[in-house]
């Protein structure tokens, strides 16, 4: 009978080994539900490296980004008490409804072809939790309470002096980044300025402000110390959609099953080929890194953030045995499991083509859009009136929003019929940015204008000199006799 060769029965007896049981709870949490806290080794490396200053660059631009103007107006400002949102300058407000909902639209999209194709990247690199998590406030216990075997012992051991200093050092530390952190994210909600106001100014003058400060200090604090890769594991959404995005062509932090697979303990000197035995040392090095506590050689799995520490660390154990690196690397299964390389499929084709057409759409809206939004209704049941100088008018019900972040007195004028004229009714209209105003105007033209019973009318919405928005509306005026 010919001879099974070593690598296939490995295959083999891998496969038929494979438990799945761990997917049936998650790794944080014990029989009895109770919480398992993790405590991941320190990790360093190539990836840990670029990982950390990619983040620096990040949290620099995050805290910059209230304080940065771009003609006046903050880089990013998202105000939902006042609904007015700023974008790399840009205000908009409710009005710009339609700009909203495309904009979103093109982001979900852009995500869900992210994640098809780089699976959960994002996390790694740029979540803002995950790069306060194990970039500022991981580093920070590193510092002051050791690394994972030291930080154990700390837990264990009784009370102590040491063990109060360190506690009080760490916690006060922590809370005071999240009291940084707290005070940017209301500035990126009500603006670097009202912020400054709010320190600035007797407390209270800013009660419901400063209780908003300490709310979401103690929330970050929260998330931080406590909660930590809960958020990612258990209550983050996108994590959840993993499942329904990835597929087997998705590029995610993977180990190579293929290669790895007979795991066995290392044996200096050994032909681990010959005897069957995989890549994989067994050393567990991966799992100790991991910041949610999970093994990557059980396969990709929701709780993953592609943190890339345990690259890192497999990596340096390859090294240190003189195997080749990337058992643990960016990689698709197909590329594991067929050595197809990366390719860019039919579902990533439709969905860029989807995205494409949402963008196309964003920049068309965002580069037409005029700075106010005006309608002019005629008025329900009126017809129109004929006036003592022989002219005609029509009432409407006007509805105008300022749509910039400066106050805009506005005029009114018809550009499309000579001699025609918009007459407010009451005080002249004076917007303040972001107000919506309304009142009733007249439209006049001329009687030998009016030429059917609907005539198009065109109206400027001016201020000063200023054209801002040209608005169409119908003007209706007596039937003409046949001839005339
Ligand atoms: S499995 Fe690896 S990449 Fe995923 S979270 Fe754990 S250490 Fe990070
Ligand atoms: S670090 Fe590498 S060799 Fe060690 S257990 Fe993990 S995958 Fe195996």
């Amino acid at each position: 009978m010919a001879q099974q060769p070593a690598h296939a029965a490995r295959d083999a007896r891998a496969e038929a080994s494979r438990d799945e049981s761990f997917r049936d709870s998650i790794s944080t949490v014990d029989k009895r539900g109770k919480r398992i806290w993790v405590y991941p080794k320190k990790p360093s490396g190539k990836w840990t490296t670029r990982r950390q200053w990619f983040a620096y660059s990040l949290l620099a631009l995050l805290f910059a980004g209230p304080f940065l103007r771009i003609g006046g107006e903050p880089l990013l400002m998202i105000n939902v008490i006042e609904r007015r949102f700023v974008f790399f300058g840009q205000t908009f407000w409710p009005q710009d409804f339609l700009i909203f909902v495309v904009g979103f639209l093109a982001f979900i999209v852009f995500v869900a072809l992210f994640t098809v194709a780089f699976g959960r990247l994002f996390c790694g690199w740029a979540c803002p939790q995950t790069v306060f998590m194990e970039q500022v406030f991981r580093r920070i216990e590193y510092w002051i309470e050791g690394d994972w075997k030291h930080q154990q012992l700390l837990n264990k051991a009784p009370m102590s002096a040491e063990k109060l200093g360190k506690k009080t050092l760490k916690h006060l530390s922590f809370f005071s980044i999240s009291f940084i952190i707290g005070n940017t994210f209301l500035a990126y909600l009500i603006g670097s300025d009202e912020l400054m106001r709010i320190i600035t100014e007797p407390p209270a003058e800013h009660v419901s402000g400063l209780i908003a400060m300490l709310a979401f200090s103690g929330a970050f604090y929260g998330n931080f110390a406590f909660f930590r890769e809960q958020a990612c594991t258990t209550v983050c959404p996108y994590g959840r959609l993993q499942g329904v995005l990835l597929d087997r062509k998705s590029v995610v932090i993977a180990y190579d099953h293929k290669r790895g697979e007979q795991r066995s303990g290392w044996r200096k000197g050994e032909d681990r080929g010959a005897v069957g035995k995989g890549d994989c040392i067994d050393c567990k090095a991966c799992v100790h890194v991991c910041p949610t506590g999970i093994d990557i050689r059980n396969g990709t799995q929701l709780e993953c953030v592609n943190c890339t520490a345990c690259i890192d660390a497999c990596d340096h154990i390859m090294d240190s045995v003189g195997l080749p690196k990337g058992l643990v690397r960016y990689a698709s299964e197909d590329e594991i499991t067929a050595k197809k390389p990366f390719a860019f499929n039919l579902r990533m084709k439709a969905y860029t083509a989807v995205l494409l057409v949402l963008v196309g759409a964003l920049g068309t809206l965002i580069a037409t859009r005029s700075e106010t939004r005006t309608t002019f209704l005629r008025t329900p049941g009126m017809l129109f009136q004929e006036r003592p100088d022989g002219r005609v008018s029509n009432l409407y019900a006007l509805k105008v929003a300022n749509k910039t972040p400066r106050e805009l007195p506005l005029r009114f004028e018809v550009l499309n019929v000579d001699g025609g004229e918009v007459m407010i009714v009451g005080k002249p209209i004076v917007l303040q940015p972001g107000e919506l105003a309304s009142g009733e105007v007249f439209l006049i033209l001329p009687k030998d204008a009016v030429t059917a019973m609907k005539n198009r009318v065109i109206v400027g919405v001016f201020s000063g000199d200023e054209l801002l928005e040209k608005v169409t509306t119908s003007f209706v005026g007596p039937m003409k006799p046949p001839g005339t």
